[in-house]
This record gives structure tokens, sequence and C-alpha cells, in this order.
């Protein structure tokens, strides 16, 4: 499963940020993967679940932002969003678009920690 390996990759990355702060919950981190980033949300979920469990990010929130594709169009002379993933054509004038802006992201927008430190 591609995702399991996206996930892994993920979790690995956070636990690095949030060994700056010692024992420190990871509440909450943030996705931002685009349309043809080839991942779905329901496994990523799912993968989720697994990978984090014994880690400081066990028990934490994934909140997946999809980003819609973007290209340019040269015809038009300015960025279009595509409405779907099936046609590269420009939506305004039907020209066909080559030139990606936006889509294949996938990548780590935000992650919220809880640093409240532990009474002795
Ligand atoms: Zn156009």
């Amino acid at each position: 499963m591609h995702e399991l390996s996206v996930v892994a990759s993920i979790v690995e990355s956070v636990t690095e940020l949030a060994a700056a702060y010692p024992g420190a919950r990871v509440l909450e981190v943030r996705l931002r993967v685009g349309a043809l980033a080839s991942v779905i949300e329901d496994s990523l979920q799912f993968c989720w679940g697994i990978t984090t469990e014994g880690t400081p990010l066990q028990g934490s929130k994934l909140t997946v932002q999809t980003l819609p594709v973007v290209m340019h169009c040269t015809a038009c002379a300015q960025d279009v969003e595509l409405q779907g993933v099936q046609s590269f054509r420009c939506p305004r004038c039907g020209e066909p678009c080559s030139d990606l802006r936006q889509g294949r992201e996938l990548e780590i927008d935000s992650i919220e920690i809880d640093e409240v430190e532990e009474a002795i």
C-alpha cells in the first residue's frame, strides 16, 4: 500500500520535530495533498492509526487538506484551476495545458503539539 510508506515518512518527520519538545504530545498533524498525489485520504487515515501507535503521535488527529490541480494556460496567460484530473485542458479556452503549478503536493502543513509540562 502506497499510503503506508507515505504515512511512515510523515510520522518519522513529525517525531523528529517533536523531539525538540520533550514530553510534548502531538495533537494534530495537518497535511496538504494535491489532487494528483495519488493518495486516498481514507487509506491515509487508516494507516495513521496503525503507524502512530507507540510513538509520540499516538492518538493524534490527521487532517488532510486537498489541493485542486492548477495549470498555467499560455493561451489565457493565467493560472486556471482544473475541475478534475481526467482532462488537462484549460476550462476557460479548451486548450491543452501542460504547465502544472499545483496538484502534486504531499507535505506537512502544520503540527499542533501539547506543551503542557507534566507535574512531578
Ligand atoms: Zn486557457
